[in-house]
């Protein structure tokens, strides 16, 4: 498997403590299987080879998707998962789903057809380009109006920028060997984009506060630099870059400068009204070129849809694609999609209107006091250290104990946390469902005894910290990309 991605990998500046010692496995299908099974229904849904010959009841379909989907939501109902689920209301999902049956079944691309997806995106670029301080551009770039696009994630949030900022690199700087600079901890959806862009990634490290090193950044600024990116905030620790700084150095250097929001860019704003010091990070900042920002995480919309803005539409013709001489007629794309369903953008739309500012603020709210007394708990917690000032994700490491095996037990108890490398930690992303009554409190007693557990002599290797163990090395990443390669492959086999 082609791997040109993995080849600058970098510590940052902590060092990994107690990174089990493995050997690389012998059967890497079979390791993996045994950390998840991905056919749990073998025994009790029949499996499909082909078509079937006869028409199957509508009936019976949906009883057997209503079992899965029931047991499946089971875990995110509890309120006991980190991200992933992000409003958890079924009646607000039902609504959605709602507003999405009305679409499902059209394609967006034709707009002679379907007029509404021309006003239902164009509004949630709106929205989101006001939640987002655009307005703030026409002061330090008069002339310059925000505008943007709508995907279908925040990773085609992610790459389309790196294309637009190549595209600009090449046309108006000749520059052939295309650079971008981001913070090693910015979402690995931008190496995705390097690789396939062809882009050069240069990650830079994290200083003492686990916040990009802007000085490094500036050390590392070459005639083919295209672009820097900041994170507000990022996956691995929730932290916001400094972007403020990196925006200066943008400019600077005329940088393309994205700021990844996919994460943050629809809670974030919500705690600066509510009085957080949240240091400004969008338009307002004269250096920001791109944001982007999911609708599907903290905007509470359905899976499938996220907002990308430029600072002004120059930026973004960088990103269209269009094909005037095919047999197949003239064709135009804004960005990687072609046929898309209408659906999603229905539900994005309606989910934003739904809410309304009230809305998103109540349970901002909720999730910031949340997030509050579960790092206040985790700050009395000897063996455990958070990684920087964080407001939503808090990310923590073991002090002398291996947080995997903290991990393990918070999986036997229910809880499903998001695992953290380079170095070790854990981190509980904060969403709706985990803002109801004792979630917090629950999760602090649990972390208390997962603490005690892994201080308990002999324990073997941490079973969630299995394949963490074999990073880091060309030999350990080159028996990880055969493994991931055979999970991959194992996701699409039909019952084995
Ligand atoms: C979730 C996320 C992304 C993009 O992920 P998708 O799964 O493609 O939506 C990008 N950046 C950050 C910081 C994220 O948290």
């Amino acid at each position: 498997m082609p791997q040109a991605s993995r080849k600058s990998e970098q510590k940052s500046h902590s060092e990994p403590e107690q990174e089990p010692e493995q050997e690389p496995e012998q059967e890497p299908e079979g390791d993996f299987a045994a950390l998840i099974d991905f056919h749990p229904y073998r025994d009790r849904f029949e499996a499909y080879h082909r078509i079937p010959a006869e028409p199957r009841s509508r009936e019976s379909i949906l009883a057997e998707l209503g079992a899965m989907a029931e047991e499946e939501d089971r875990m995110g109902n509890a309120g006991r998962v980190s991200g992933s689920i992000y409003h958890g209301g079924h009646d607000h999902y039902q609504f959605l789903t709602e507003a999405y049956g009305l679409f499902a079944h059209a394609n967006v691309l034709q707009r002679d057809m379907y007029p509404s997806a021309t006003k239902l995106e164009g509004e949630i670029v709106a929205m989101t380009a006001s939640l987002l301080n655009g307005a703030a551009v026409a002061e330090h770039h008069p002339g310059e109006e925000v505008c943007g696009v709508v995907t279908f994630g925040g990773t085609e949030s992610l790459i389309n920028p790196m294309l637009v900022y190549r595209e600009r690199g090449r046309v108006e700087k000749g520059i052939a060997a295309p650079e971008v600079i981001i913070p090693v901890t910015a979402h690995v959806a931008l190496q995705k984009a390097a690789h396939m862009l062809d882009i050069e990634i240069i990650q830079a490290p994290v200083r003492d506060d686990w916040r990009a090193d802007v000085d490094w950044m500036r050390e590392h600024v070459t005639p083919n630099t295209i672009a820097i990116v900041g994170s507000a905030g990022n996956y691995p620790h929730g932290l916001i870059d400094p972007i403020e700084e990196i925006s200066a150095l943008a400019l600077e250097h005329d940088l393309g400068f994205h700021v990844d929001g996919c994460m943050g860019g629809f809670i974030l704003p919500w705690a600066e009204r509510l009085g957080y010091p949240i240091p400004v990070f969008d338009f307002r900042l004269p250096g920001v070129t791109s944001i982007s920002a999911d609708t599907h995480k903290f905007g509470y919309a359905l899976k499938g849809t996220s907002v990308l803005l430029y600072r002004n539409s120059t930026l973004r013709r960088y990103q269209y694609f269009s094909y005037p001489d095919w047999p197949g007629g003239i064709y135009m794309s804004p960005g990687l999609s072609g046929s898309r369903s209408g659906g999603v953008v229905a539900a994005a739309w309606a989910a934003m209107l739904s809410l309304g500012e009230q809305g998103y603020m109540e349970i901002a709210e909720r999730i910031f006091e949340t997030a509050a007394t579960i790092l206040t708990g985790i700050a009395t917690i000897p063996e455990l250290e958070v990684f920087g000032d964080p407001t939503f994700i808090i990310a923590f490491r073991g002090r002398g104990i291996d947080i995997y095996h903290v991990n393990d037990f918070l999986i036997s108890k229910g809880w499903r946390l998001n695992a953290l490398q380079l170095p070790p930690g854990l981190h509980f992303c904060v969403t709706r469902p985990n803002t109801a009554d004792g979630v917090a409190d629950a999760f602090l007693a649990d972390l208390r005894d997962a603490v005690a557990y892994a201080k308990t002599p002999g324990l073997g290797p941490a079973r969630s910290g299995a394949l963490y163990g074999l990073g880091g090395s060309p030999e350990g990443n080159e028996a990880l990309d055969l493994l991931f390669a055979a999970a991959l492959d194992a996701m699409y086999d039909v019952v084995p």
